[in-house]
């Protein structure tokens, strides 16, 4: 499979995407590190502002995973699929993504029997940034004030909790993590793989692709 992916790249190409790679001041093991430190830090952030405000996703939650619109970027799906090929069950995966609709639910989803909404992430440590900011982020309005973005299964089942956490974050007493200075952030580890957020499979797939040429050019 990956020399098939390989082989549909000519010489030319290869000698142009190894190029492009390394002459990157960051190559991909201290990007995938540089990624994996901002996933600490904003998991600090919103686990703080979680406990302040008091808000907590439902048990077993999974509306937001059971969705077929999740997108990211090829760059935050890097420290998955390292993992996933040093486990040796990268293609598998690769395999996996192939076999779905696109954009599609996530393949790493796993849904409660019988119960699309409910469920867990398989690959929970490793997910993407919307997963661990989702319901816990901020957007700043056209004043700089950052806002809370309220999820709507919080909207329903807390809805006290969240109107207070709302107004603590208006009035400035707490705040969450705003998403678009997470996103610069990465964006400036690589500008190639953050230009655009797409299907999470998609991005999962070409994460894959991304280390099968970079052990490539290693080799
Ligand atoms: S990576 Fe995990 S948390 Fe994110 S959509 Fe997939 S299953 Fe859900």
């Amino acid at each position: 499979m990956i020399d098939n992916f390989l082989g549909r790249i000519s010489g030319f190409w290869h000698a142009v995407i190894g190029r492009l790679f390394y002459s990157s001041p960051y190559d991909v093991k201290i990007k995938i590190r540089s990624v994996r430190r901002i996933y600490v830090e904003v998991d600090r952030a919103t686990q703080s502002f979680r406990k302040k405000v008091g808000l907590g996703c439902p048990d077993r939650c999974g509306h937001c995973c059971a969705n077929s619109n999740v997108e990211t970027t090829v760059l935050e799906m890097l420290p998955l699929a390292e993992e996933l090929l040093r486990r040796g069950e990268a293609e598998a995966w690769w395999q996996e993504t192939e076999n779905r609709d696109f954009p599609g639910q996530c393949v790493f989803y796993i849904p409660d029997e019988g119960e699309q909404n409910q469920g867990r992430c398989g690959v929970y440590a490793l997910r993407p940034l919307i997963c661990r900011m989702f319901g816990y982020t901020g957007n700043k309005d056209k004043y700089g004030r950052i806002r809370l973005v309220a999820c709507n299964v919080m909207k329903k089942l807390l809805p006290h909790v969240l109107e207070e956490a709302l107004h603590r974050v208006d009035i400035g007493k707490d705040q969450p993590p705003v998403m678009a200075d997470v996103i610069m952030r990465t964006s400036m580890l690589d500008p190639e793989l953050t230009k655009e957020s797409i299907a999470i499979n998609t991005a999962f797939r070409k994460a894959v692709e991304r280390m099968w040429l970079s052990r490539r050019y290693r080799e």
